[in-house]
């Protein structure tokens, strides 16, 4: 058992294995494993024999200043839009839900024509907050902020890095990012 009633839980993570557990709400079956669906606390209920996660309400916990990690999810006209999914720093089950965006303006010091050129939806990135009220805004500028972890616009393959650059193998394709000098070193759990 990979979490036990009460734990914290993001989406993608394995409550076990369906012939032990029925899905239940907030949860789905793939491949004879079930996930959570949401953010929330894990139940195992032992008479149903079903898992569920109870979604937790986000909490305003980030604060200005926070070091956050997030999942590019819209990109917009001068606008990139992050779900984020971690505050570094706090404990592992410390997980929040918040959506935060980046100016096109604070991606980095050098001058960023286009935001498609620096940033892919479902590019993991490492950025910083920068204001919280009334909504979440966030900068990349500095050589450990920016992509952390991106994937190959053909074939959605994690990249490896080869010096400014992104590589995809499979594909022989080679992509641009604003990247964080930690692109590649920080273990994230595969959704
Ligand atoms: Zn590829």
């Amino acid at each position: 058992m990979h979490t036990k009633t009460g734990d914290l839980v993001a989406p993608g993570d394995l409550l076990g294995a369906h012939e032990e557990w029925m899905p239940g709400e907030g949860t789905y079956e793939r491949d004879g494993f079930v996930y959570a669906k949401v953010f929330g606390r894990v139940g195992y209920n032992e008479d149903k024999l079903e898992a569920v996660v109870e979604a937790v309400n986000p909490v305003p916990t980030v604060k200005e200043g926070d070091v956050i990690y997030g999942t590019i999810s819209d990109r917009r006209g001068a606008i990139a839009t992050m779900d984020i999914t971690l505050i570094e720093g706090r404990s592992r089950s410390v997980r929040t839900y918040h959506e935060g965006t980046i100016h096109i303006s604070k991606i980095s010091k050098d001058y960023t024509d286009k935001i498609e050129g620096v940033f892919l939806k479902g590019d993991i990135v490492r950025a910083k907050v920068i204001q919280v009220e009334p909504s979440i805004q966030l900068t990349t500028m500095g050589k450990s902020f920016g992509v952390v972890r991106g994937y190959c616009f053909n074939c959605r393959r994690a990249m490896g890095r080869q010096e400014n650059t992104l590589y995809c193998e499979q594909c022989e394709r080679r992509e641009t990012r604003k990247l964080s000098s930690l692109y590649g070193k920080i273990k994230m759990k595969e959704k």
